[in-house]
Order: structure tokens, then sequence, then C-alpha cells
């Protein structure tokens, strides 16, 4: 099979070979010395401010987002959150479990965040702000820096889901003004899905610290100080860390997180120019769709979204990213991220040519 999903992805052949070896004992420095070098090379891809810190939770990427909230935010706040899709939905819906005062952004669809809209929360006592780097659901990319500026400007702490941006969008928690960012294992890290990552800022690390959190598994406070040793309080997914350990090094012998965006970049570009031949339409303007995924309304054709899906895979082995609720029959997605090369691109296309009958 051909994954164009957006994760679990496609992994390289070292993060394959490594899933293949014995899980070795974690307590020792030997992997205190790994955990402090992914620490730092998440923090340098980050681009996070000095005296920051990473926190690697057992658990994917909503664990992640669960643990955020429940660590960075209270009953005593008043959160933005901006929900344009699935992922910002969940926002939401943790923030109505845990307790906490927010108001929602609506969007539709692939509808922009623009200033216009956020000028009108201006000023008006927020003290945090949630919003997804790219909404996986439909491959917007918010504008971060337009974000982060009006957060700083109106003192907000700002929380990023870029669980499936990260590497594929420009993401720089010092240029972005970001408190606290998240990413996880299966999207363009390429490892298997089980952990998630959470970047803190000097204070998202005081909010960590001072919150009276109400959990065992979920409370940051203990993966801080045990990252003071590189450990973790509760046995982590000791293997996909060590394949994590091999991916990092090998991002940053070929170029850093610069030559990543840009080779995610070019795919996206090289996949979404062949798709004028067929019945499809961008969902999302190229001028604010992120590199991660592309999500592409059918205009035509004897097949809606779904049937696409499952014709796809039963007769070309190549999965595409279905889409659920209310764009489930109408739009599908073709995702970025992982390790796919242009021939399996030109394979995807060739299904659609055969397909549509198109040149
Ligand atoms: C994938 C993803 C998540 C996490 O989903 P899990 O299924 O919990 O891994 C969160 N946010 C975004 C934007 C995502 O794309």
């Amino acid at each position: 099979m051909i994954n164009f999903t957006v994760g679990p992805v496609q992994s390289d052949e070292e993060t394959l070979s490594i899933g293949g070896t014995q899980v070795p004992y974690f307590r020792t420095k030997e992997f205190s010395n790994l955990m402090f070098e992914n620490e730092a090379f998440i923090k340098e891809f980050f681009d996070c401010p000095e005296n920051g810190k990473a926190v690697f939770l057992t658990g994917s990427g909503t664990a992640g987002m669960e643990c955020s909230v429940m660590n960075f935010f209270s009953d005593k706040d008043k959160v933005l959150v901006v929900n344009g899709g699935s992922f910002g939905h969940r926002f939401t819906e943790l923030m109505e479990i845990h307790s906490i005062p927010f108001t929602e952004i609506h969007l539709e669809y692939g509808q922009e965040l623009s200033s216009e809209i956020l000028e009108q929360y201006d000023a008006k006592g927020y003290t945090g702000m949630a919003l997804q780097l790219c909404e996986t659901s439909t491959g917007v990319l918010y504008d971060m820096n337009m974000v982060g500026n009006f957060c700083r400007k109106n003192n907000i702490f700002l929380l990023v889901d870029a669980v499936s941006g990260f590497m594929a969008d420009k993401l720089s928690m010092n240029d972005m003004h970001i408190n606290a960012a998240i990413t996880g294992s299966q999207k363009a890290l390429a490892l298997p899905p089980s952990t998630s990552v959470i970047v803190l800022d000097e204070n998202a690390v005081q909010k960590a610290l001072s919150a009276n959190v109400k959990s065992m598994y979920f409370n940051m406070k203990d993966y801080l100080k045990n990252m003071e040793r590189g450990q973790t309080p509760f046995t982590p997914a000791v293997q996909t860390l060590i394949q994590m350990n091999d991916r990092l090094k090998r991002i940053k012998q070929s170029g850093g997180i610069q030559n990543q965006n840009e080779i995610i970049r070019k795919r996206a570009e090289y996949f979404r120019k062949q798709l004028t031949s067929f019945p499809f339409r961008m969902f999302v303007p190229e001028s604010y769709a992120s590199n991660c995924v592309t999500a592409i309304e059918i205009t035509g054709g004897p097949l809606n979204a779904k049937e696409l899906f499952e014709k796809i895979k039963n007769e070309y082995g190549i999965w595409i990213c279905p889409n659920g609720g209310d764009l489930a029959e109408k739009v599908f997605r073709v995702g970025h991220i992982g390790n796919i090369s242009n021939k399996e691109i030109d394979l995807l296309i060739q299904a659609f040519k055969e397909i549509y009958g198109g040149k």
C-alpha cells in the first residue's frame, strides 16, 4: 500500500529497522543522554526561546492537547479558541470538559482567519488563545505571525497545536510569540504513533509548575522535574523515542528544519500542479494552504469522495485520506508528510487519469 494519509504516515528504512529491535531498559544514563539530545533538537527545530523545555508524553497528539489545556489554563482564564474544523473543535471540547471559560471563533470549513475577524477580540480581556498551525481537516494554514502579534499586544498566552504543521510549515516560537506548541510522532516526524511532544517557553514552564492539576498522568510538573535528569515519570514509548533521536539527528545533518520545510513544500507543489485535468477544486486557496495536506473538492465525475477513497484503495493499493463529518462525500485529502517520493505521487496521478480519463 502507498499511504497518502496525514498520519500515521510512511516511515523511512532507518526508522523501520530500529522498530525491529528489542526495547532496551530506559532508567539509564544512556537513555537520559538520548532524551537530552531529543530535547535539544526539538527546541532547535521549534525555534524555542532560550529557557524553554520539552515534555515527552506517551499518548497521541490529543493527549498533548489535553495535557496542555489542563496545565496552561484554569477556570480563572478566558480563552479564545479558533474552530475551523475537527481539530479546532477538539480544543472547544477540551475547554468544556475542563471547565475553562472560552469564546469560540467559528470559521467555515476552509475559511481564512483574517485580521478583521481577530480584531473583534482585541482588548477584551482574553488571557489565552488556542488554535492549530494547520487545521488538518481542511489544510488551512493560520497566519501565526498575525496571531502571535495579536497575542503579544494583548498579553495573551498562545498555545499552538502544530501536530500536523510542524516541519511542513514555518514554525518559530520566537518569531511568532508562541508560549507552547505541540507535535505528535506519527505526523511529519514519520514515526509510529505513541508520543506527543509539548514545547514550552519560560512562561509556559512557570504556568505548568504552578498549576493545580487533578491528574496523575497529565501533571506536567512531574515531566518537567523528571526531564531535568533526562527521564519521564512513567515508562515512555521507548522505541519511538529512540527512533525519534535517529530521525532528529538525520534531519539536523541534512540541512535542518528549513530543508524539511522545503522538501514538503515542493512535494505539495509537485502534486497540486497536476490536479488541473481532473474534476477537482483545491478546497483551500494556495495563499493560505498548508504544505502538510491538500484538501480536494470533487466537482464532477461518477464518484463521490468516499467512493473514490474506496476505489483507489481497493484497485490501486493507495490510501488517500477521507474526510469525516459534513465534508465526507465532497472532499478528500492527500497528505504530503512522511516518506513519499515523486514516483509515488505519479502513481496516484496515474490512478486519477485512469478513473477520470485525464490527459
Ligand atoms: C493528528 C492531529 C492531532 C492528534 O490526533 P491524534 O489522533 O490524537 O494523534 C491533533 N491536532 C492536529 C492538528 C492533528 O493533525
